[in-house]
C-alpha cells in the first residue's frame, strides 16, 4: 500500500465532516421524524426530548450534551417553545456549528405562520406562549413547509446531494397530499363543532379542520386552572354546547375529567407529537391517531 497516498485522504476525511452522514439533532419528535424522510441514510438523527412529555418542560440529561457537541445541524420548534431547556445544552455543548444564525442551526417557527402573537408580552402573568402559539406541528399543512425548509438546509450543508433531498422530498409531499385528502373527509362531518381544550395546543389542529374552539381549561397558557376558571368554563360550555373536551397525554386531567363527567360530554386524550401515544409514531401516524381517537 502507499502509505503516503493514502495519508492525505484520511486527512481530508477527517476534515470534511459531511464525508459521511450529517448528524442531525432535533428538539422533538416530529422534527427527527421529518428530517429523517427528507435525508435517510444521508443523516443520523437524535431526538432530545420524549413525545410523551410537557414540550415546554423537558428535563436536559446529560447525555444531550454529547449528542449536541457532535451535531451537524440542529434543528428547533423555535418560537419559544424550547426556552426552558434547550439553551442552556446549547450553550454547554459548545458546539461553534449549531449556535443560532450559524447554517447548522435551522428554527423552524421562522418558516411558518404563527397564530396568536400577542401585542403585549405577557410572559410575566406566566403565559408560556409569548411569541404566539408554537405549537404549529398541530396544522398537518405546515408538515410540506417543514419539509422543504429542512430540504433547503440539508442540500446547503450537503449541496452534491441536492437532488437526492429533493426527491425524498417530493416523495414526502405526495404521500402528505393523499393523506390530507383523506383526513379533510374524516374530519368534515365535524366542521363548525365547538371544542375546549385543555392547553391551546391543538388550535392549528382546530382551526385547519373548522372546529370553533369555544375556551380552554387553563385560564392562560400554562397556568394551572382555578376553581372560579373551571366554573366559568362549565358555564361556558352549557351555554355554547361544546361536545368535546380535548386534553394533551401530560397534563392533569382532573378538571377534564371532572367538568366532562358533570356535563355528560365527551374528554378525548390526543397526541401532540410522535411518541405521545401508541400508534403516533410518525408524522403522519400522529394526525391518523388525532382523527381516530375524534371519530371513534
Ligand atoms: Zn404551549
Amino acid at each position: 500500500m502507499n502509505v503516503l497516498k493514502f495519508i492525505p485522504l484520511l486527512l481530508l476525511g477527517m476534515h470534511s465532516a459531511f464525508s459521511g452522514s450529517l448528524q442531525v439533532v432535533a428538539s422533538y419528535g416530529y422534527i427527527g421524524d421529518i428530517v429523517q424522510r427528507i435525508g435517510k441514510d444521508r443523516v443520523e438523527v437524535v431526538v432530545l426530548a420524549r413525545g410523551d412529555y410537557n414540550p415546554h418542560i423537558i428535563i436536559p440529561k446529560p447525555s444531550y450534551i454529547a449528542k449536541m457537541r457532535r451535531a451537524d445541524l440542529l434543528v428547533i420548534n423555535g418560537g419559544q417553545l424550547e426556552i426552558g431547556w434547550l439553551p442552556q445544552i446549547i450553550r454547554q455543548a459548545n458546539n461553534s456549528a449549531v449556535q443560532p444564525g450559524e447554517r447548522g442551526f435551522l428554527d423552524l417557527s421562522q418558516h411558518v405562520h404563527l397564530i396568536d402573537v400577542p401585542t403585549s408580552v405577557s410572559r410575566e402573568l406566566g403565559d408560556v406562549h409569548p411569541e404566539g402559539n408554537p405549537h404549529f406541528f398541530m396544522d398537518p399543512e405546515n408538515i410540506p413547509v417543514i419539509a422543504t425548509a429542512v430540504t433547503e438546509r440539508l442540500t446547503e450543508l450537503d449541496p452534491d446531494h441536492q437532488a437526492y433531498y429533493e426527491a425524498n422530498n417530493k416523495e414526502l409531499r405526495t404521500f402528505w397530499q393523499q393523506q390530507m385528502t383523506r383526513w379533510e373527509a374524516q374530519l368534515k362531518p365535524y366542521r363548525g363543532e365547538k371544542v375546549v381544550e385543555y392547553h391551546k395546543i391543538f388550535d392549528y389542529f382546530f382551526n385547519r379542520f373548522g372546529f370553533l374552539i369555544a375556551g380552554t381549561v387553563e385560564p392562560l397558557p400554562g397556568i394551572p386552572p382555578t376553581a372560579k376558571h373551571i366554573a366559568e368554563v362549565e358555564k361556558m360550555i352549557v351555554r355554547e354546547h361544546v361536545k368535546f373536551i380535548f386534553q394533551d397525554v401530560y397534563n392533569p386531567q382532573d378538571a377534564s375529567s371532572y367538568l366532562a363527567a358533570r356535563l355528560n360530554i365527551k374528554l378525548i386524550i390526543l397526541p401532540h407529537d410522535v411518541g405521545a401515544v401508541k400508534g403516533a409514531d410518525n408524522v403522519f401516524s400522529v394526525f391518523d391517531e388525532i382523527i381516530r381517537r375524534i371519530t371513534q
